[in-house]
């Protein structure tokens, strides 16, 4: 198996993880939405239905966007006041620092905007720029660092972060969402790990994990040098037909996530995502596939059933309340502020 990642269609089929002869019809696929599967999950990929295989290597599906689906599914972009920050809550902001992941997963909500064409790493101008603003937003008391994958920056650009952050006392918590640590382990080295303890803040990472096969010996070695570094571990999954979407494979990622000292956070509902249709339960399924999981794991393995309102309106529980009625396809979905909202559930 190849050292180094496989980002074209050539070097999955040369390494027998796509048949060659589906190279030409996932052509087009592949033009649109990046590739790249790390040598990591490239040795766990058994064939492309297994659930690591679908995660990761171009489906002829793709091809397919639904009318609902939308490039900003989650309606980023309203709520972004300067590069690379978006601003949705009063007490929290997302920074997409830079572009690019070290794996681009099929059924990425960003998956338009991530990948080698993608606009790169903020820069010092940028991230100067960004701590001026929140210099001026008091009741900001969370930064979430996410992107594309933040943990494909350099332990360096990593504390150019940390220094903007660190004389704006009100920023308390720190929270970085990645891939990195299962898929890419071996870029956890100790040096990285202390650099994501920034000093006077409360340092987390969310580590995106969705089967618990994606758990190998060296991504077990990358957490436990995370922890050791002082960072508190969060699980956040994606509930995935062809992947996890069977009580069996969820309780197994969550126990997983435990046994690795990781709380699981969220489970997500997919977003509208662009030719990601064939990854989604209906909401109603995935209700009653969580409501199965009650009872059959202690309470901090169990995450929050969390959608993503397209058009900015945040995150949902889809907890038995929040959704209201059915009109058709067409799922009535009560959000935090009591506002009801049309979700197409296909
Ligand atoms: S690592 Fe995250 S941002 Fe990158 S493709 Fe996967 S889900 Fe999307």
């Amino acid at each position: 198996m190849s050292a180094r990642s496989l980002t074209r269609l050539g070097d999955l089929a040369a390494a027998g993880l796509i048949p060659a002869d589906a190279v030409p019809a996932l052509a087009p696929v592949a033009q649109r939405y990046a590739v790249a599967v790390t040598p990591d999950m490239a040795r766990l990929i058994e064939s492309p239905e297994d659930p690591i295989g679908r995660q990761f290597l171009p489906r002829p599906e793709e091809a397919v966007t639904l009318p609902e689906e939308s490039a900003d599914p989650i309606g980023d972009h309203p709520h972004s006041p300067v590069k690379g920050l978006v601003h949705r809550y009063p007490d929290r902001v997302l920074i997409k620092i830079t572009h690019s992941c070290p794996v681009y997963c099929r059924f990425c909500f960003r998956r338009e905007m991530v990948g080698p064409a993608g606009h790169g790493n903020l820069n010092a101008g940028e991230l100067d720029t960004i701590g001026a603003y929140l210099a001026a937003q008091p009741a900001v008391r969370e930064v979430i660092v996410t992107g594309g994958d933040p943990l494909m920056l350099s332990a360096r650009r990593i504390r150019a972060l940390g220094e903007r952050l660190a004389p704006l006392a009100h920023i308390r918590l720190v929270r970085w969402h990645s891939r990195v640590p299962v898929v890419a382990p071996g870029r956890i080295t100790a040096d990285l790990a202390s650099a994501l303890a920034f000093s006077g803040k409360a340092n987390y990472v969310a580590v995106h994990a969705n089967h618990a096969r994606e758990f190998t010996p060296e991504a077990a070695a990358a957490l436990a040098r995370l922890h050791a570094a002082g960072i508190v571990l969060l699980g956040q999954s994606v509930l995935l037909k062809g992947v996890n979407a069977s009580e069996e494979a969820l309780l197994d990622l969550f126990s997983t996530m435990l046994a690795h000292r990781i709380v699981p956070l969220y489970l997500h509902h997919p977003d509208l995502a662009p030719g990601t249709g064939h990854f989604r339960m209906s909401l109603a399924e995935g209700q009653a596939l969580y409501g199965r999981l009650r009872g059959r794991i202690s309470g901090p393995g169990l995450p929050a059933y969390v959608l993503d309102l397209p058009g900015g309106h945040g995150k949902v529980e889809i907890g038995p309340d929040a959704v209201i009625g059915r009109e058709g396809g067409i799922a009535l979905v009560r959000d935090s502020h009591g506002q009801v909202h049309r979700y197409p559930e296909g």
